[in-house]
């Protein structure tokens, strides 16, 4: 490497090795994470904005390793870059499988009405992504209109025509689809109509401000009349105040995921939660 003058381009240098040495590493480790049984899942309650009533649960990805716990803010992307996501999410979408069909056969009508669960745009340029959905949920025998698929909105409109095409064969399986992080990327409204979508969240960005931000307040309430109008259900994510919740309630806001009511749970604690919540 070209020395370039002086200390900085050094230090420059040798964190970029750094990096780079710890993506290798975390790729290493993610090739063995399904077969030495390190990923886990955790399951985050959404709510009814109104009744406080426990409606979905959001599937959220773990993995520990020896060495402790690597966060999917760090581990997904570089599982999406080297193609990983592809068996990690049909990991995700077998226990997606399996608690849609264990819950049903538990609560019955009763049941949350939804399992939402991430699906990147790499998993969606995937050929064989329908056959294998379709194997999964033959397998559990789960019933995809419980299904909801979450897909980001920078991702989704990255490549609208393939995913068009691929979330078109999903919705016609049953699936419901979401948009994820909405207000982050940038789709039009004719985009948006085009696409089989049920649901939109709206980023943690935009909550977060909306009890004294006037942008993030204006941006959230015109969001929601937006999702609203189409005949959407709209979800709030990151939640974690009253003041943001009456605002969100106000605007017409249908579900609220956030720590104000639940953090991720295990699966455990999940089942408990909703059997003391609605007393089954
Ligand atoms: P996301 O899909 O936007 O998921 C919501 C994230 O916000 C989760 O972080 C959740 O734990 C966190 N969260 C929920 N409520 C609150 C709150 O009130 N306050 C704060 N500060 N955070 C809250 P997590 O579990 O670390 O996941 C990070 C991201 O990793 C997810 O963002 C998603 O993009 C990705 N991810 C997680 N699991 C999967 C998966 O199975 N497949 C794929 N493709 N991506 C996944
Ligand atoms: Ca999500
Ligand atoms: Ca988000
Ligand atoms: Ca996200």
């Amino acid at each position: 490497v070209k020395q370039q003058g002086r200390d900085g381009w050094h230090f420059f240098s040798s964190s970029l090795e750094e990096k780079v040495r710890k993506k290798l590493s975390i790729t290493q480790g993610l090739r063995m994470a399904i077969e030495r049984e390190e990923l886990s899942i955790r399951f985050q309650p959404i709510v009814d904005a109104n009744s406080n009533r426990i409606v979905a649960a959001e599937l959220l990805l773990r993995w520990h390793p020896d060495e402790g716990e690597i966060s999917p803010a760090v581990f997904i992307p570089i599982a999406e870059m080297t193609g990983m996501i592809v068996p990690i999410g049909a990991w995700v979408f077998a226990q997606a499988c399996r608690a849609e069909a264990e819950w049903r056969q538990r609560w019955g009508e009763n049941a949350p009405a939804y399992i939402s669960v991430n699906v990147s745009a790499r998993q969606l340029n995937d050929k064989n992504l329908l056959a294998d959905i379709e194997k999964l949920v033959t397998r559990y025998n789960a019933d995809p209109k419980r299904i909801l698929l979450e897909i980001t909105e920078t991702s989704l409109m990255a490549d609208i025509e393939t995913n068009l095409r691929m979330l078109r064969g999903l919705a016609n399986l049953g699936f419901r689809v979401a948009v994820d992080d909405f207000g982050t990327g940038y789709s039009s409204l004719a985009q948006l109509t085009r696409l089989p979508v049920n649901v939109l969240k709206i980023d943690r960005a935009f909550v977060d401000g909306i009890e004294n931000q006037t942008e993030s307040r204006a941006v959230v309430r015109a969001v929601i009349g937006l999702g609203r109008a189409l005949g959407l259900k709209m979800v709030a994510e990151g939640v974690e105040n009253q003041a943001q919740l009456l605002e969100l309630r106000n605007f017409g806001c249908d579900y609220i995921q956030g720590y104000l009511f639940y953090r991720p749970l295990l699966e455990d604690q999940f089942i408990e939660v909703v059997e003391r919540e609605s007393s089954l």
